[in-house]
């Protein structure tokens, strides 16, 4: 490998406030409350905290901040509102009607929804829009098509154990209650949505605890519920900690499935609370996806396609590819690009067109992930490009390339969540899916590859949720998403994810003659 690639001295400027949206501008100035019950309201016990912007440390919002109190009775709303036939009972079709309203409402909004995002999380604001909220009006209108499609099934019973008598069964798909949502700041609005959308479309209620980080788009997302007419009670949103209201909805009696998006760390803690009702759980959790490039992969578009893997989002992705393995006669090649593309992504604030890279979500998230980078460059690992965080009030650290990592240390085994790549070369293709799976996360994985017959034979041996071959990180509406192993339970997104907010119930009548 040649010499490093240094980037050009950086400067990260912070966003220009002054220049948002006149609709932006008055949100902001709204006290952030909570939903519960249709109305906007207070913390019980008063209490607010800061949301600040990542490019300059700026507060710029203050948000209720809801503790145990709060999650009761937002989970009391939501329980009545799924009791009261308004909503329960509610044609499909004006269930479906109702959701393809919210979905306009988003569309209109876009822009302004995608300028919020990235003031709140630090992301591009044409990544905001052209992804997150682009992908978010998908899963709308997609989920929107199920109220209608939840069917069951005629069962060919037999009735052989009390012979004479005559039976017809059927399965029928119930909605399961009350569904409580907690999630993660890397696409705030895009999760509310994974979360939201399949429990309404199966006619669930819904209380979501929003990441404190990240409160904003969630709040903007209730405005619009209710705009859409949506019955008080169906959408309910908590803002707050995770110890205090996170843990207080995850043990709830009154929650009948919580569904989380965030740390495995946290995930085994909203596991363990769900025991207590055993209340349904879907965990989305961590990951250290591979990215794959075999001997015969088109080096042209699989360079920035492993690029994209892991800096898009600044690498704040569950399933960023932050493992790169290449064909040893390619190793060179590929990590050459790769840093080069790295040390060429201009940082800056999220607001401007011209950045590509904005800074992390937040301070903690900077240190957290300095503190692996600087363990790697202890351990021996080279930086090729990288490896330092901006000397700026904004959280922005440099895109990082690392070489000669060996297996065990800790930037190739532990999920950075952060815009940092370990490379490693391998020789035989026999080696690649053991060396792939020798993590304990399983959420996505990638191929780069033009030899079908070899990718459909890796394909099937990657123990992940997730296989993408010569792209990565592709979501759609209709493809569930989830993870194996400490990656999580269950699914996201496409039937899976409706189905998960619903339970299967067995109808038997006799009717002998
Ligand atoms: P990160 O470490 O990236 O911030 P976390 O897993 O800590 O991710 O956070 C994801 C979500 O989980 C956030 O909404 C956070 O408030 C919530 N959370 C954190 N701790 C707990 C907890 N003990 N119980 C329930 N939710 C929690």
């Amino acid at each position: 490998m040649n010499a490093s690639i240094r980037a050009v001295a950086r400067t990260a400027a912070a966003n220009d406030l002054s220049r948002i949206s006149a609709a932006n501008a008055a949100f902001l100035r709204r006290p952030g409350r909570l939903l519960i019950n249709g109305e906007w309201i207070g913390a019980a016990g008063g209490r607010t905290f800061e949301v600040r912007d990542p490019s300059s440390d700026a507060v710029i919002a203050h948000v209720a901040e809801g503790d145990a109190v709060d999650i009761d009775r937002a989970v009391q709303a939501a329980r009545e509102a799924f009791e009261d036939s308004q909503w329960s009972r509610m044609k499909p079709v004006d269930r479906e009607r109702l959701l393809h309203r919210l979905a306009d409402l988003i569309e209109q909004h876009a822009d302004e929804l995608a300028e919020l995002e990235s003031i709140d999380n630090g992301k591009s604001v044409l990544m905001a829009r052209h992804v997150d909220i682009k992908h978010a009006i998908d899963v709308w209108r997609y989920m929107a098509g199920w109220p209608t499609k939840l069917e069951g099934q005629t069962l060919p019973v037999s009735g052989n154990l009390i012979p004479g008598q005559e039976y017809a069964a059927f399965s029928l798909r119930e909605p399961v209650g009350v569904v409580g949502a907690i999630i993660a700041w890397n696409f705030p609005f895009l999760l509310a949505t994974w979360k939201a959308a399949p429990a309404l479309a199966a006619g669930c209620t819904f209380v979501l605890k929003p990441a404190e980080e990240t409160p904003l788009s969630a709040l903007r997302l209730g405005e619009l519920v209710l705009e859409a007419g949506f019955p008080k009670g169906v959408f309910n949103i908590v803002t707050g900690m995770g110890p205090t209201a996170g843990a207080a909805l995850a043990a709830h009696e009154g929650v009948d499935k919580i569904t989380f998006t965030g740390s495995t760390e946290v995930g085994r803690l909203i596991v363990r609370a769900a025991a207590g009702n055993m209340k349904k759980v879907t965990v989305e959790l961590g990951g250290k996806s591979p990215a794959i490039v075999l001997d015969d992969a088109d080096l042209p578009t699989t360079i920035p396609g492993v690029a994209g893997a892991i800096f898009f989002n600044h690498g704040q992705t569950c399933s960023a590819g932050s493992r790169l393995f290449v064909a040893r006669r390619h190793f060179d090649e590929v990590v050459e690009g790769v840093a080069r593309q790295a040390s060429s992504i201009p940082l800056g604030p999220g607001l401007d067109p011209n950045a590509q890279m904005g800074p992390l979500v937040s301070s903690v998230q900077r240190q957290r992930v300095m503190k692996l980078v600087n363990d790697g460059l202890s351990a021996g690992a080279k930086a090729v490009t990288g490896g330092k965080a901006l000397d700026t009030a904004g959280y922005y650290v440099e895109p990082t390339v690392f070489t000669d990592v060996t297996p065990a240390m800790a930037v190739v085994r532990e999920e950075i969540f952060g815009p940092v790549l370990v490379a490693q070369p391998f020789d035989r293709i026999e080696d690649i899916a053991r060396l792939a799976n020798d993590s304990i996360y399983g959420l996505g994985a990638s191929i780069w590859s033009r030899d079908v017959g070899k990718v459909f034979r890796l394909a099937g041996k990657l123990r992940a949720g997730s296989v993408w071959v010569n792209c990565h990180n592709m979501l759609d509406p209709v493809m569930p998403f989830g993870g194996y192993k400490q990656s999580g339970w269950g699914r996201e997104l496409g039937r899976e994810a409706v189905y998960s907010c619903t339970e299967s119930k067995s109808l038997c009548i006799n009717v002998t003659g």
